[in-house]
């Protein structure tokens, strides 16, 4: 038997997300998945590790539910924020017929999510410095030969670093009030934190926020992501979501991390990975090979180099793994830096210094 046969063919003709994890790359010093750069402390209590978890545990739900300033009825926990994700799709779009738009350069599991379930991608286009705008959005979904029924927007952007801004996410919900906008705001510990879109929800029933533990939490170990929106949107997502999606050790570390103790030491995290990130960018602005840093509101730098893969492979060739984006559309000889520790940042400065590029 050819098993090869028996693969779906949108399965067959896949390409799976390709992680920092997964592309590997042999180094010591990882600033390619905008990952904290240090692990803290947790307690574990193993005593009910014989029982199956609670599908939503409750304490998690309620400690996020007013971490987010939302109704606990608004929330859905995830194995990371890439689940929930999945989940939207896979609720909300008909296999074959219908399905999502998004706006390149944008974070890569949409559209493989997307293609994962049979699901259709359209694209936007984006202004040409990059800025989204309401107007190219509701184009694209015009301009889509399939029904839309959700936008991806990331805010802060991966890997451009920007905000979508309020006033043109409240337009967007307006002028398409039967598609879903889903914003991603995995980064958004990172941003000024005055313009808090989730109240949104309780305002529009087409806007969903997906928010994660990964990033300002330090927790990208344990997978935990969350998504918030109205109470018929959350329950028809737990309608597909897997039995145990939130296995009881990650409950009992995300609950201790959305603590009052927990959110300080995020929020100070946060504080010096802010400081780290605008230390590298000054510092970068004086290497001559380095043609534009784009403004970023999250724990990275993207940076355009007059010689993207050469500064790549160089800072790979000594352990120092970066992400290269140089394939992806107007992002030729683009780099992304996670902003690591002190030390790890000093080390690839001190790599970047000796190298001769034009
Ligand atoms: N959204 C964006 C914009 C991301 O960059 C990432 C992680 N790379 C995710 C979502 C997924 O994060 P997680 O599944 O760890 O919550």
């Amino acid at each position: 038997m050819n098993f090869e046969k028996l693969i779906t063919k949108h399965v067959q003709k896949l390409v799976p997300y390709l992680s920092a994890r997964r592309i590997g790359g042999h180094g010591h010093n990882f600033l390619n998945a905008n990952e904290s750069p240090k692990s803290e402390g947790y307690f574990l209590n193993s005593s009910s590790l014989n029982r199956y978890p609670d599908c939503q545990p409750e304490e998690l739900i309620e400690r996020y539910a007013d971490f987010a300033n939302v109704h606990k009825t608004q929330v859905i926990a995830t194995r990371g924020s890439d689940e929930a994700i999945g989940l939207l799709v896979r609720t909300f779009c008909e296999q074959g017929k219908e399905g999502i738009l998004i706006a390149p350069p944008t974070y890569g599991m949409y559209e493989v999510a997307a293609n994962t379930n049979n699901i259709l991608v359209a694209t936007a286009e984006r202004n040409t410095d990059f800025s989204l705008s309401a107007d190219l959005l509701i184009e694209g979904v015009k301009n889509a030969s399939f029904p839309v029924k959700i936008i991806f927007i990331d805010s802060p952007a991966n890997p451009l670093g920007t905000c979508f801004a309020k006033s043109e996410l409240e337009k967007l919900l307006k002028a398409l009030p039967d598609t879903l906008v889903v914003l991603d705001e995995a980064y958004i510990e990172f941003a000024d934190s005055s313009d808090d879109l989730t109240v949104l929800i309780n305002e529009y029933e087409n806007l969903v926020v997906t928010r994660t533990l990964s990033k300002a939490f330090a927790l990208a170990g344990i997978r935990c992501g969350f998504a918030l929106a109205n109470e018929t949107i959350i329950k028809s997502m737990l309608k597909v979501i897997d039995p145990y999606p939130i296995a009881d050790p990650v409950a009992q570390i995300a609950i201790q991390a959305l603590s009052d103790h927990g959110i300080q030491m995020t929020r100070d995290r946060v504080v010096e990975c802010n400081k780290r990130r605008e230390t590298l960018r000054e510092t970068l602005n004086n290497l001559s090979f380095v043609k534009k840093i784009y403004d970023s509101s999250a724990n990275f730098l993207l940076i355009e180099f007059t010689d993207g893969p050469k500064v790549f492979d160089a800072m790979a060739a000594k352990g120092v793994i970066l992400r290269s984006f140089e394939t992806k559309k107007g992002l030729k000889n683009c780099v992304r830096v996670s902003i690591g520790s002190d030390a790890e940042l000093e080390e690839l400065i001190r790599y970047l210094k000796a190298l001769e590029i034009k």
